[in-house]
């Protein structure tokens, strides 16, 4: 059983300019991390600032975090679509309800797996 052509297509297309929107965010938090500024290395400010900004380049961390799996996930979609093997359970082979992939088009689990995953 495969994914017909067509359908395959749509979430290539779907997942590159999902992949760039999430490469413009990646960018567009990079120039927002307040550690990318060269300057504060030498800076003495104060450590009332100093503790606000930890939290907050804690919050950046977590959020890059977040866009980097994000990206992770499909590129490595799009790498299975190239082989052949999208669409298909990573863990028991099973074809993906086609339900789920519209919602989520870089799962690599099928719905049984996902859920026995979490129990
Ligand atoms: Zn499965």
């Amino acid at each position: 059983m495969k994914f017909p052509k067509s359908v395959l297509k749509d979430i290539e297309e779907h997942l590159h300019a999902e992949k760039n929107r999430v490469e413009e965010q990646i960018r567009q938090l990079s120039a927002q991390d307040p550690f990318s500024d060269t300057s504060r290395l030498t800076d003495n400010a104060a450590t009332d600032t100093e503790a606000k900004e930890e939290i907050d380049h804690e919050r950046y961390q977590a959020m890059l975090k977040e866009l980097e799996d994000k990206q992770k996930g499909i590129i490595q979609a799009l790498v299975r679509i190239d082989k052949g093997t999208y669409g298909f359970c990573t863990k028991c082979a099973a074809m993906i309800d086609t339900d789920r992939l519209a919602v989520l088009p870089i799962a690599t689990l099928c719905m049984s797996c996902e859920n026995s995953k979490i129990s």
